[in-house]
């Protein structure tokens, strides 16, 4: 098998409340299997569109994967629609019954007449039991493809593949796989970084190159199709390497790795403790120095000091200097970085004060004016940022460039420099 498609069925896909997920679940296991993915598609609570969709899918991709639209209501018409584009008909389980029953009478509850139909199954299908739920999900092969069934619930979904779907997968997958690296870039314009790096990627046709700009830095998405594991990846590691070297200290992570993670790790190696005072990005940095396993290892506490008030209690900032600098200025940024280092006792003390907006900017510190600050032993440093966009943007990108600007100090710490 070497061509996916994936159809992810339900009306509420189709409005702006829900996303389809299951999809990017099951394209990445699809990709580890060497298995691409052609095309996918949303398709409403409608049968006679789903029996389309099914059949011109079968028609292009070896393997179809259609998620939800099991339940036991009218509007759960998957198996139906399955039946109608193969022509085979739907025949109760005995087995899925008493499973279902099985799951109501441990609950103490009736089963309504309603669940019956998740326990009909289109001729020659093999059903894959659900543990955690009442449908099963279904395997059906048809002129030599294979048509798959599996419920919406994102839980029950991964179980069933990873349980029944992923065997009979290794069984038909060929010897193609996919070598995937992902290269995480931080503080370098989407422009400079293809400037410096297309020269070299240029020269490796085979590896397909993706360059992405998110508000936690630039992706490089390294991606080669080989029968030859070793090979491939000894080239595409190659390849990484020399876009690694091109962009120096920028480059975070070679191995998918997040900054937060990146920073988590570093702290940890080098015993280090951290502190931070917040203002305009109202706990973000504290909330991703959490977000890793083992953090209380390095977080010793966060404030976040909105008022003046608390800017004074909180970080140690004198009254007279924000009375004369302003709350968003280089001096507070020092005071509140330094403060709530001596306050807490943690070897590195991070601040970050600004203008998120979309109020509150004057001409000489327009919206997304930052003043980023780090206290170490070896001295402060302050940063000031200019941010474009929105509020959330503004957040973001201060959150992010206060990590870089710790990251930067860890790595130089550790390897001598100051
Ligand atoms: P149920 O027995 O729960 O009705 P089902 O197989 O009919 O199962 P749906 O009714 O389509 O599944 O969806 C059930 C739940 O799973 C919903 O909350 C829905 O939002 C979620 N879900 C369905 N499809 C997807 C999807 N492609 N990605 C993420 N969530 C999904
Ligand atoms: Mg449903």
């Amino acid at each position: 098998m070497r061509h996916a498609e994936i159809i992810a069925v339900g009306s509420e896909m189709l409005t702006p409340f829900r996303l389809d997920t299951n999809s990017l679940f099951l394209t990445e296991e699809l990709n580890r299997l060497g298995i691409a993915l052609i095309r996918k598609s949303v398709i409403g609570d409608d049968r006679a569109l789903l029996r389309d969709a099914i059949l011109e899918a079968l028609e292009r991709a070896d393997l179809v994967i259609a998620t939800g639209g099991l339940g036991p209501t009218e509007d759960d018409l998957t198996r139906e629609a399955a039946s109608d584009a193969l022509g085979r008909r739907l025949v109760p389980n005995d087995q899925v019954l008493d499973h279902i029953r099985g799951r109501f009478a441990r609950m103490g509850r009736v089963m309504a007449p309603n669940n019956e139909r998740q326990a009909l199954v289109p001729e020659g299908g093999q059903v894959l039991p659900n543990a955690l739920g009442t449908a099963p999900g279904v395997w059906i092969e048809a002129g030599g493809r294979a048509l798959v069934l599996l419920p919406g619930p994102p839980g029950e979904l991964r179980h069933i593949f990873t349980e029944h779907v992923l065997p009979l997968l290794e069984l038909r997958a060929g010897a193609r796989r996919m070598i995937h690296r992902l290269l995480r870039v931080a503080g370098m314009p989407e422009s400079d970084l293809d400037h410096r790096i297309a020269v070299i990627y240029k020269t490796y046709a085979d590896v397909e190159t993706t360059i992405l700009a998110t508000p936690e830095g630039i992706e490089i998405h390294l991606t080669l199709w080989s029968e030859d594991l070793a090979a491939a990846a000894r080239r595409v590691d190659e390849l990484a390497g020399r876009i690694a070297e091109a962009l120096g200290e920028a480059v975070f992570s070679i191995n998918g790795e997040t900054l937060d993670e990146v920073v988590a790790r570093e702290l940890t190696l080098a015993g280090a403790t951290i502190a931070v005072a917040e203002s305009c990005t109202g706990g973000l940095v504290s909330e991703r120095l959490t977000n890793v396993p083992g953090s209380s290892i390095f977080f010793r506490g966060g404030v976040v000091s909105y008022s003046n008030e608390m800017k004074t209690a909180w970080a140690g900032v004198p009254a007279a200097l924000i009375e004369r600098h302003g709350a968003v200025s280089a001096e507070v940024a020092i005071a509140m970085a330094e403060g709530v280092r001596r306050s807490t006792g943690a070897s590195v003390g991070l601040s970050i004060t600004g203008i998120a907006g979309p109020g509150g900017g004057s001409p000489e510190k327009p919206v997304g004016t930052v003043h980023i600050a780090l206290a170490a032993g070896q001295g402060t440093r302050e940063r000031l940022f200019r941010f474009g966009g929105e509020r959330d943007r503004v957040r973001r990108l201060a959150s992010q460039s206060a990590l870089e600007m710790l990251r930067r100090h860890l790595v130089r710490a550790r390897q001598g420099g100051s």
